[in-house]
């Protein structure tokens, strides 16, 4: 391996994973990116060969390399097995969720929108402290759910968000919390996000709205928004929301980063209903794979890699079919490689 390549996992994953994978390893390698892939397996594959969607020379892996490339996992419904993503959050403490959401196809109702949410990862509701009381004679008459939300990974995941503006030169972070109702439970956001935001005066303004409020803006003016930063349950709404936006799943990168670790993928699915027809769209992924050169410090190849999507999406009109053209994955990849 030479000196200057980065160790890091990539997992194909399942039904469309293969084929988008193979999209971007291709135009990475085009951009000359800094990667040496370490192939590892996940989801269905992995379940007959390993027993678990996520086996332990995967996770070794992770571990090892701190960096990752993930296809779509199809996660087996009702086989007892636990989400693929929930046990990567847990393992590598992947607290922050980030959602970038920008305008490629130009001229919808949503053009030129450039938002990122930035989403809680490992605490809020999602920590799924839930069951049943009885009512009456009904043994599950009432369905009781609680989280948690701790001052120090409010403060933390705010701290992230402004970090990341600066970084990427945004202007301003908005706290979404709705602490008008839970006082304390989205209160404590509220007041730690509102401290930090104090240390980055002068340099990235904050505001805040309520949820419902921001869901609102979002469809009405998406625009007043740079980056968003929120709890578990409203990130994970909110940011399907802006995928939609901007021409949905297949247009929508994620990164799951912790203080050791990060994975970059998709934020769709394995897709079965296209899997095998060469139909899928791979910029989702590919904008992911643009999101993990930036995080390694190569924002000249994250670049380049943009431009050549904007390019082939704005210059050469070309669209897969869920962006409502006939552009199949080969033909777009070979746009993409032309276009470097
Ligand atoms: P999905 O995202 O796979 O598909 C939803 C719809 O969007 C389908 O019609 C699909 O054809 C279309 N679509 C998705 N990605 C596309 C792309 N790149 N190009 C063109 N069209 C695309 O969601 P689903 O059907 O609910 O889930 C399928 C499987 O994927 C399930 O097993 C689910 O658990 C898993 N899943 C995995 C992840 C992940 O690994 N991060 C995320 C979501 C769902």
């Amino acid at each position: 391996m030479a000196d200057h390549m980065i160790p890091a996992t990539l997992i194909e994953g399942d039904g469309i994973g293969p084929e988008i994978t193979a999209s971007v390893v291709e135009i990475l390698a085009k951009v000359g990116a800094p990667f040496a892939w370490d192939h590892q397996s996940g989801g269905l594959g992995a379940i007959e060969k390993f027993g678990a969607p996520l086996p332990q020379p995967t996770l070794d892996s992770i571990r090892k390399n701190g960096l990752a490339l993930k296809g779509p996992l199809t996660t087996p419904v009702g086989a007892g097995f636990k989400s693929v993503n929930v046990t990567m959050r847990q393992e590598f403490g992947l607290y922050a969720n980030l959602r970038p959401t920008r305008t490629v196809v130009p001229g919808g109702r949503f053009d030129k929108v450039d938002l990122v949410v930035v989403r809680e990862n490992i605490e809020g509701l999602y920590a799924a402290m839930e069951h049943y009381l009885p009512v009456g004679d009904d043994p599950k008459g009432l369905a009781y759910g609680a989280g948690f939300n701790s001052r120090s990974e409010c403060a933390r995941i705010v701290r992230f968000a402004f970090d990341y503006a600066v970084a990427n030169g945004r202007k301003k972070v908005t706290l979404v919390h709705k602490a008008n109702i839970l006082k304390i439970f989205s209160g404590i956001f509220l007041e730690e996000g509102r401290k930090i935001a104090k240390e980055y005066e002068g340099r990235v303004a904050c505001d805040e709205r309520i949820v419902d409020a921001c869901a609102m803006q979002l469809v009405t003016d998406p625009w007043q928004y740079d980056v968003i930063v929120t709890t578990n349950l409203f990130g994970d709404i909110l940011s399907d929301l802006t995928a939609g936006l901007v021409g949905g799943l297949g247009m929508a990168p994620g990164a799951n980063i912790g203080p050791d670790a990060a994975i970059f993928e998709a934020v769709h699915g394995s897709a079965p209903d296209i899997a095998g027809k060469g139909v899928a769209n791979p910029l989702a992924m590919l904008m992911a794979a643009s999101m993990m050169l930036a995080h390694v410090g190569r924002q000249d190849l994250s670049t380049r890699v943009d431009n050549a999507i904007d390019r082939v999406i704005r210059v050469d009109g070309v669209r897969t079919r869920d962006l409502g053209g006939e552009t199949g994955t080969a033909e777009l990849t070979r746009a993409l490689l032309a276009a470097l």
